[in-house]
């Protein structure tokens, strides 16, 4: 017999370094006439440098201390911050704290104890605090509330030390995010004491993706990052992306796509992120990076690129157009 040609597409994605998981995903894949791509992971390589290690007057850290107690804190997060992170701290030699109860939440950061301390690190704009909103588990919601009658005491004593530090934070945060670094912020015991900045290669390939996506569906992709506008607009601009929504958590990449499906769009999202997962699965097709991805990205999404080559996601929208043009 010869094999349905949706059947046949999906051994031909597979080819391509595409796993497809269903004969419906790949009908899907040729339907779509929008893309939402993420940005950290997804356009660009998800390996980032550590590139500023910048410690606040106010902390009485040094350098390799502020990237200790972030690395530390970092240890168990899969996010390729995270592992940014560690890896700086290891190549230093640096030697790790006792990381316990530890907490991460999607598109904001984490927080962990170290050696008894809370030492939290994620989007300078989004303090750990904001947790509870953005859906960490109840345990996290828990902690949260009996920490905040401590938190009243020590806030007032600090609160000199407190603005002083507030201030040096947003002129360092600002000037990393001009020079386009991912920034993150880290916190002891909910004070600020030190900043990092990060800087993400674009993925080989991906401006050319980004071209072929806009041939196919007649308008250039969407960018849907966490991260801060000011930082992700020197990778947009790189890749040929001009509509950029930056700053969003999950939920709000999921009303990104809910809005232009709501317009009678057909959204494929592009992700590898816990962050991505909720759009990945509001989209019409979702589709994670293999290697880049997390587990609940590759689990929700409707098909893994492998090799983490944009390139195959044009390629697998073309296929999926072929064999339909057979179907009908
Ligand atoms: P993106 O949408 O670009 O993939 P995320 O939603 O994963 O980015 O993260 C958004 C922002 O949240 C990051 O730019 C960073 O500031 C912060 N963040 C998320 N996870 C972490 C983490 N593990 N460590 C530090 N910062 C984090
Ligand atoms: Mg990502």
């Amino acid at each position: 017999a010869t094999m349905p040609p949706l059947l046949a597409a999906i051994a031909n994605a597979g080819r391509h370094g595409v796993l497809v998981k269903s004969a419906v995903v790949m009908e899907r894949l040729g339907q779509v006439d929008a893309v939402a791509m993420d940005k950290t992971g997804t356009l660009t390589e998800g390996a980032p440098l550590v590139t500023e290690v910048r410690p606040l007057s106010v902390s009485a850290l040094d350098e390799d201390e502020l990237l200790a107690l972030a690395a530390s804190a970092e240890y168990p997060s899969e996010h390729p911050l995270a592992r940014a992170v560690v890896a700086a701290a290891r190549e230093k030699g640096l030697r790790l704290g006792a990381t316990g109860a530890f907490v991460s939440v999607p598109g904001v950061g984490v927080r962990a104890t170290v050696d008894g301390r809370e030492v939290a690190v994620g989007a300078p704009d989004r303090p750990a605090r904001s947790a509870t909103a953005a859906g960490a588990d109840s345990e996290a919601v828990r902690r949260e509330a009996a920490e905040g009658g401590r938190r009243e005491v020590s806030e007032a004593v600090q609160c000199e030390a407190s603005e002083a530090g507030q201030r040096e934070t947003a002129r360092i945060v600002g000037e990393l995010q001009h020079r386009g670094r991912t920034v993150v912020l880290v916190r002891v015991d909910g004070e600020p004491v030190g900043v990092l900045g990060l800087a993400d290669r674009l993925r080989p390939g991906a401006a050319a993706a980004v071209r072929s996506l806009t041939e196919l569906t007649g308008e250039a992709p969407l960018l849907l990052t966490g991260d801060h506008a000011r930082s992700a607009a020197a990778t947009a601009a790189e890749a040929g992306i001009e509509d950029v929504r930056a700053g969003l958590l999950p939920q709000h990449k999921v009303d990104s796509v809910r809005e232009l499906a709501a317009a009678g769009r057909k959204v494929l999202v592009v992700g590898d992120g816990v962050n991505d997962a909720p759009a990945l699965a509001a989209a019409h097709a979702g589709v994670a990076m293999g290697r880049a991805g997390s587990d609940l990205a590759l689990e929700t999404a409707d098909a893994v690129i492998v090799r983490d080559e944009l390139a195959a996601v044009p390629a697998v929208i073309a296929l999926s157009r072929r064999a339909r043009q057979v179907v009908v």
